[in-house]
C-alpha cells in the first residue's frame, strides 16, 4: 500500500497497468499453490528482489501430499495460537468452506460455543502428546459434523505444528440415533408387551376365581333346594345331578352313568318324557312334561314336574341344560280328590235337576187361560235358571269324565254348515242384543260329532257375548284351507295378553281381570279342547289385549 502511497503522482494509465501485472502474479500464485497440494510441481522458480530464485519443497513429497489432499479424513496443521497453517479439501468440505479461506483462521472458528472448553482441553492436551476425542464442528452453514479428532504434535523444519485428523462420524451417529431409536421403540413394546401380560395374567386369574366362585355358587344352591335338579350337555347327555336326585333316586355317581330313563321313570310316562325331551333337545325349546319317578328306598312312584331351560352362548349356541324336577305329588292327590268330588256332586246334581226340569215342563203345559200371568212369568224364568244349572252340570259332568277318560261319543257324516246355522240361530234368540254375521259356505260334509261339535261353537259364542263390552258384533266364519276347515267366532271384546293366551285352554284357567269380572268355572275351552282333540284337529286363538279374539278350530277333510 505504502509502495502506491509514494507513487501517487503517477498517471492514471500507469496504475491500470500495474493493477493488471498485480492481477496476473495473484492468478499466478493461486495456480502455483494449486499445483503444490496436488503435487503436480515439488520445486518453482519465484522472482525476488535478487532476481530469480529456485524454491524446492523441502517437506513436499508429493505421494504424502496426494495422499492428505485424496485422503476421507480432514487433515489440518495448526500454529500454537490455534492458527489453520495447512488444510486438506476434505476438512474444507465439511466445514462448508472454501479452502482457500480455511488457510489462516482459527480452527475455533468451526467449533459450537459449548464445546469451546472441551476443545481448548484436547488441543492443549494434544501438544504434550498424542490424543482423540470426539468433538461438534460447526459448518458455517450452521450444521453440526460430529468427529472423531486426533492430535499428533508434529516437529517441522518451521518449528512445531499440531496436526488435527478429523474423521466424520455423520453416518454412525445417525446409525447410533437409528438403533437408539428402535431401541427405544423395542423397550416400548416390550414394556406394553409385559403390561399386557400381567393384566391377561390377573384377568385369568380373576376369571378362574370367579368360575370357581360361581360353580361352588350353583353347587351350593343346587344342594340346597327342595328341587332335584340336573344339567345335560347340548347333545343330552346328563353330566350334573344335586344331591337330592341321588338320595330320591338311590342311584349313585356309578350307576348314574349308566342309568336310562326306563329305570326310574313310571312306564306310563316313558313314552311322552322321551318325545318331549328328544323334541326340547332338538328345537332348544323349554322341556316341560309331568311324570312319576321311582323312589330309590321303597320303589313307589312319586309325581314331578319336570322344567328345563337351555343356556345360549352370545354366538346363539346352547352350552348348557339346566333343568328341575319338583314333586307334585300332593296337588296331583287333591286334583284327583277334587275331580272325585266334582264327578260325585255332578252326578248326585243331576236326578234332582231332572226331576225338577220335569215338573217345570209339567207346569208349561197346564192350561193357560187357568194360570195368572205372573205365574207364567215365574216359570219362564225358574226354567231360564234350571237351563243354566244344567249347563253347569253338564260341564262338571264332561270334566269328570275327560278325566276318567271316558268322553266318548258316536262319529257320522253331516253338514256342519246346518249345525253352525242352528248354533246362529239359537244364539240370536239367547242373546237378542248382539249382531250375529254369518259368514258360512253351504254344504260342507265333515264326520264327527254334531252335537259335540256344536257343544263347542255355543261354548266359542257364548264367551264372545260374554267378554265383550261394547261393541256387540260377533262373526262366524267357515274357511276351506290345506285338507282341513276352520270354523271361527269373532268378537271385539276385552281380548287378552299372549301370556294368557298360552294357558287359556287349561282345565279351570280364567283371566284375572280385576275391572272386568265374568261369571264362569273355566271349564268350557278345556272340555272343548278334548272335542277337538278327538276329531283329530286342532283348537287356537288369535287376540290382543283391549281388541277382541277369535276363537277357532281345524277339522281335516
Ligand atoms: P269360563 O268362560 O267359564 O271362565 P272358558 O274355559 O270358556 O271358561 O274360558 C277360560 C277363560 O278364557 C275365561 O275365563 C276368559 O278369561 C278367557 N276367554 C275365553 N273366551 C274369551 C274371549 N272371547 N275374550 C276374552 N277372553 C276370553
Amino acid at each position: 500500500m505504502a509502495k502506491y502511497m509514494d507513487q501517487a503522482k503517477l498517471t492514471t494509465e500507469e496504475l491500470l497497468a500495474e493493477m493488471a501485472d498485480l492481477r496476473i502474479q495473484l492468478e499466478e500464485a493461486n495456480d502455483t499453490i494449486q499445483a503444490i497440494r496436488t503435487g503436480q510441481v515439488d520445486a518453482f522458480v519465484l522472482k525476488g528482489e535478487n532476481g530469480h530464485e529456485l524454491y524446492t519443497l523441502k517437506t513436499a513429497d508429493q505421494t504424502y501430499r496426494v495422499f492428505i489432499e485424496k485422503m476421507n479424513e480432514g487433515a489440518v496443521t495448526l500454529n500454537r495460537e490455534g492458527v489453520i497453517l495447512y488444510s486438506n479439501s476434505r476438512f474444507a468440505a465439511m466445514v462448508s468452506s472454501p479452502l482457500e479461506k480455511v488457510a489462516g483462521t482459527t480452527f475455533d472458528r468451526f467449533i459450537s460455543d459449548d464445546e469451546l472448553d472441551k476443545f481448548a482441553r484436547v488441543i492443549g492436551n494434544g501438544w504434550e502428546e498424542d490424543c482423540k476425542q470426539e468433538i461438534n464442528l460447526t459448518a458455517i452453514t450452521g450444521e453440526i459434523v460430529p468427529c472423531l479428532l486426533s492430535c499428533n504434535a508434529l516437529e517441522l523444519d518451521e518449528g512445531m505444528a499440531l496436526s488435527l485428523i478429523l474423521t466424520d462420524l455423520t453416518i454412525q451417529k445417525n446409525a447410533e440415533k437409528q438403533l437408539q431409536l428402535k431401541n427405544d421403540e423395542l423397550a416400548i413394546a416390550h414394556n406394553a408387551a409385559e403390561k399386557m401380560n400381567d393384566e391377561l395374567e390377573d384377568i385369568v386369574k380373576e376369571r378362574t376365581s370367579e368360575l370357581l366362585i360361581s360353580r361352588e355358587h350353583f353347587k351350593l344352591l343346587a344342594n340346597n333346594i327342595p328341587q332335584m335338579t340336573w344339567t345335560s350337555l347340548p347333545t343330552g347327555e346328563l353330566n350334573f345331578y344335586n344331591r337330592q336326585w341321588y338320595d330320591y333316586t338311590g342311584l349313585d355317581l356309578q350307576h348314574e352313568r349308566e342309568y336310562k330313563f326306563e329305570d326310574i321313570v313310571h312306564p306310563d310316562d316313558l313314552e311322552i318324557t322321551n318325545q318331549k325331551y328328544n323334541a326340547a333337545i332338538e328345537s332348544g325349546n323349554i322341556f316341560e312334561v309331568e311324570n312319576r319317578y321311582r323312589k330309590g328306598t321303597d320303589g313307589s312312584y312319586r309325581w314331578h314336574l319336570n322344567r328345563a331351560i337351555p343356556l345360549w352362548d352370545e354366538a346363539g349356541h346352547i352350552i348348557l341344560w339346566v333343568g328341575t324336577a319338583t314333586d307334585i305329588e300332593e296337588q296331583k292327590q287333591q286334583m284327583q280328590r277334587k275331580d272325585e268330588f266334582i264327578g260325585i256332586a255332578s252326578h248326585e246334581l243331576k236326578t234332582p235337576l231332572t226331576s225338577l226340569k220335569g215338573y217345570l215342563q209339567l207346569l208349561g203345559t197346564y192350561k193357560k187361560d187357568v194360570l195368572p200371568p205372573t205365574i207364567k212369568t215365574y216359570i219362564e224364568k225358574a226354567n231360564l235358571a234350571s237351563n243354566k244349572l244344567q249347563h253347569l252340570v253338564n260341564d262338571l259332568l264332561d270334566v269328570s269324565k275327560i278325566q276318567a277318560g271316558r268322553l266318548e261319543y258316536q262319529f257320522e257324516r253331516f253338514d256342519i254348515s246346518k249345525a253352525l246355522a242352528s248354533c246362529i240361530e239359537n244364539a240370536r234368540h239367547i242373546y237378542p242384543d248382539n249382531i250375529f254375521y254369518e259368514n258360512v259356505q253351504p254344504d260342507i260334509i265333515i264326520s264327527g260329532n254334531a252335537e259335540r261339535l256344536e257343544q263347542v261353537v255355543m261354548n266359542f259364542i257364548n264367551n264372545a257375548v260374554k267378554y265383550s263390552q261394547d261393541d256387540k258384533r260377533i262373526i262366524i266364519t267357515t274357511e276351506r284351507l290345506q285338507g282341513y276347515l276352520r270354523v271361527s267366532v269373532t268378537d271385539f271384546g276385552i281380548g287378552m295378553s299372549k301370556k294368557e293366551i298360552g294357558r287359556v285352554f287349561e282345565r279351570f284357567y280364567r283371566v284375572e281381570d280385576m275391572k272386568f269380572m265374568a261369571s264362569g268355572l273355566g271349564m268350557g275351552l278345556y272340555i272343548s279342547t278334548e272335542i277337538i282333540n278327538s276329531h283329530k284337529g286342532k283348537i287356537g286363538v288369535d287376540s290382543e289385549l283391549g281388541k277382541g279374539s277369535t276363537f277357532y278350530f281345524d277339522l281335516p277333510l
